[in-house]
């Protein structure tokens, strides 16, 4: 068993702890790395704030960049000494979905997650002999954390920290919601309800697929210049079925990905599309959240469809995300709010509840600065 620094959250509502806890090694297909960074979003916030069912203590993050320490046996895509992006989306690669390459419906890895469990639906990290859970299977707010194969993705040096620390989790979601889930045809006039870092990566995936026209609608106008940049055509400050139809002749639009999943902005978004139009789910509903819907609106063909992970399998979508990235098609710059040290978690958690957004977590920062 090896010390590891971790956050862990022992109640809910209270700041995490710093502790140094044990790590058992990697089992089979497993992974141990060396974290260099992590992202901090709101899916942490939601574990924070008890919306989430996991048991406690639990070491949080969902997303980072690290390097590979050890590999248990049966691992044959990365070897130790390289740096590897991590993400939640692992999957088994043999049940019936992985084998119909609906990876991120792989239920052999989601139902142990849910739990706070590795695959094998066993934990490796320990505080004494007490039990740690495993946040979403990363764990990324700890110095080590061991993971499950298919979600550490190898990466080349040149993508920055920061920048690898979150392409993970919600660039991923953004862009495969696009490019895989909804395809959207050439020239289709497009509303994305909210700009945070899932729905900047769907303005720019619907520029790449060449839409013909990208609406936001975004309360936050000091996001407006950057979501232009990405290629916002049309801005809204409330998103009202009218907004789509301002900008189509009174149709609605083409379609809707909805990055925000309150129960208002799906039922405005099955009014806001065109008859056969489409509303990408792409965002994260609350567990408890109920939505009315007139069955009237799906009889002139109109489609609520749901977006996971953006339908992407990490080892496959994560390698395009970062080929765009270097062609200069993708570009994530402004993307993460501020960076803190791992020392300095709770004031990170501080910001995103005051601003929302995304936040990076340097491991050695304070070490960096000290010397
Ligand atoms: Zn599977
Ligand atoms: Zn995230």
């Amino acid at each position: 068993m090896i010390k590891s620094r971790a956050c862990l959250l022992e109640s809910k509502n209270s700041p995490l702890v710093i502790k140094e806890i044990g790590l058992l090694p990697p089992k089979e297909k497993e992974v141990l790395v060396r974290l260099v960074g992590a992202g901090l979003c709101r899916s942490d916030l939601n574990a924070i704030e008890g919306h989430t069912r996991y048991d406690m203590p639990l070491v949080l993050g969902h997303e980072g960049v690290g390097i590979v320490v050890e590999i248990g046996p049966s691992v044959t895509t990365v070897a130790p000494g390289d740096r590897v992006i991590l993400s939640w989306a692992a999957y088994c690669g043999e049940c019936l979905f992985c084998k119909k390459g609906e990876t991120q419906l792989c239920h052999t890895v989601a139902w142990p997650r849910g739990s706070g469990k590795l695959p094998d639906w066993s934990t490796r990290f320990r505080d004494g002999d007490k039990e740690v859970f495993h946040f979403n299977g990363v764990s990324s707010f700890s110095e080590y954390t061991v993971l499950y194969e298919t979600g550490c993705v190898k990466i080349d040096n040149d993508i920055p920290d920061g920048i690898a620390a979150v392409l993970g989790c919600s660039v991923v979601t953004g862009v495969g919601a696009v490019l895989n889930t909804a395809k959207p045809p050439a020239g289709s006039t497009c509303m994305v309800v909210g700009a945070g870092s899932v729905g900047m990566s769907v303005i720019q995936a619907l520029r790449i697929s060449y839409a013909g026209r990208i609406a936001l609608s975004e309360p936050d106008k000091e996001k407006w210049p950057m979501a232009e940049k990405c290629g916002v055509t049309d801005f809204f400050e409330k998103f009202t079925p009218d907004c789509a139809r301002s900008i189509t002749d009174g149709l609605g639009v083409d379609f809707v990905f909805d990055t925000v999943a309150a129960e208002s902005t799906i039922a405005d978004s099955i009014i806001a599309v065109r008859r056969g139009g489409t509303v990408v789910l792409v965002g994260t509903p609350h567990p408890l959240s109920t939505v009315t819907l007139s069955p009237i609106e799906f009889h002139v063909e109109k489609k609520l469809i749901g977006s996971l992970y953006g339908s992407s399998n990490p080892g496959v979508d994560i390698a395009r995300v970062i080929d765009f990235y270097k062609k200069g098609e993708l570009d994530f710059d402004g993307f993460i709010n501020a960076e803190f040290a791992f020392e300095d978690i709770n004031l990170a958690i501080e910001a995103l509840k005051k601003s929302g957004g995304k936040y990076f977590i340097r491991f050695d920062k304070k070490t960096a600065e000290a010397g």
